[in-house]
């Protein structure tokens, strides 16, 4: 048994035979916890190093007393209700690793709408200027500025760690042509030496009703109330998006806006008012409104 574990990758030689665990152990042992398998298998895996193929093939993988901790620290904070994409500082969006913090929100499948949208908006124009506002980890504006090398992005947030996030995410992912600019929607550019029309804007912006019974209620409870809500009705912040859009958008430039699934109606309304034309609402993948925009025009 020893001898076997010794021919694998352990990362601890001089382990004491009262301190080997092993994965499958560990795994047993979270099991009994009642923490999901899936999930198990993602804190086991970020905290060893293994990939969850290695987990099935080397199972017998030797565990240290010091991962062992680390492992059952996660899993009681998991247990506690933490979202997984903070205890392992990471999420998956467009295909791409973001960094994540609790500065930021999670990022969500949902908001792959307003991206594909986004890109569809700006096909044929060449090196377009881009603003996404409230940028969180720069999902949004990272995956815009590399579909389109030749786009100018900027992204901006209020919180300078989030801001701090999405830099670092953009760093890492090699988004080169991207901007930052700290402060609140357009206020944020003032300073900035931003283009003054863009050809796109886009923003997923806090949408949840102040009185809206999810802020209190799984992942939402442990992430940036400011990211979330409005504190209000829901629509304060798209209502002054929409309102300053058009002084920051070119001739036939667009505005596309992520919210909830039941305020598309609200927001065709403000794009209406706002003079845009080709106003629309576009579902996810369950069939929800997400994202609604339009085109400011030309004259
Ligand atoms: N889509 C998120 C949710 O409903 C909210 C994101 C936001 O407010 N921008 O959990």
């Amino acid at each position: 048994m020893l001898a076997a574990r010794s021919r694998l990758p352990c990362p601890v030689s001089a382990l004491s035979p009262d301190s080997l665990s092993t994965v499958a152990v560990t795994l047993a042992a979270l099991a009994r916890s009642g923490l999901p398998a899936l999930e198990a298998r993602m804190l086991v895996s970020h905290a060893t190093g293994l990939s969850r193929v290695q987990l099935i093939t080397q199972d017998t993988y030797g565990i240290d007393e010091a991962v062992r901790q680390q492992i059952s620290e996660l899993a009681a904070r998991r247990l506690a209700g933490e979202p997984m994409a903070y205890l392992l500082g990471e999420r998956e969006f467009f295909g791409r690793t973001f960094k994540v913090t609790p500065a930021v929100l999670i990022p969500r499948p949902d908001t792959e709408l307003l991206v594909e949208q986004a890109l569809d908006r700006i096909e044929d124009r060449d090196a377009p200027d881009v603003l996404d506002m409230g940028t969180g980890s720069g999902i949004i504006a990272i995956t815009i500025a590399l579909a389109r090398r030749d786009a100018r992005v900027w992204a901006t947030d209020a919180s300078a760690d989030a801001l701090a996030v999405a830099m670092g995410n953009a760093q890492a992912l090699g988004a080169t042509n991207l901007r930052a600019a700290l402060g609140d929607w357009y206020g944020a550019l003032a300073e900035a030496d931003a283009p003054h029309a863009f050809d796109l804007i886009v923003s997923n912006p806090p949408y949840i009703a102040a009185t809206d019974e999810h802020l209190g209620q799984g992942d939402l409870r442990f992430e940036p109330a400011s990211a979330l809500t409005d504190h209000d009705d829901g629509l304060r912040h798209l209502r002054a998006i929409v309102t300053g859009a058009p002084a920051r958008l070119a001739a036939d430039g667009w505005l596309l806006l992520e919210h909830g699934y039941d305020q598309g109606e609200a927001v065709r309304t403000l794009l209406t008012e706002a003079g845009f034309a080709d106003v629309f609402t576009a579902q996810d993948l369950a069939g929800h409104d997400r994202c609604s925009g339009g085109r400011r025009p030309a004259a």
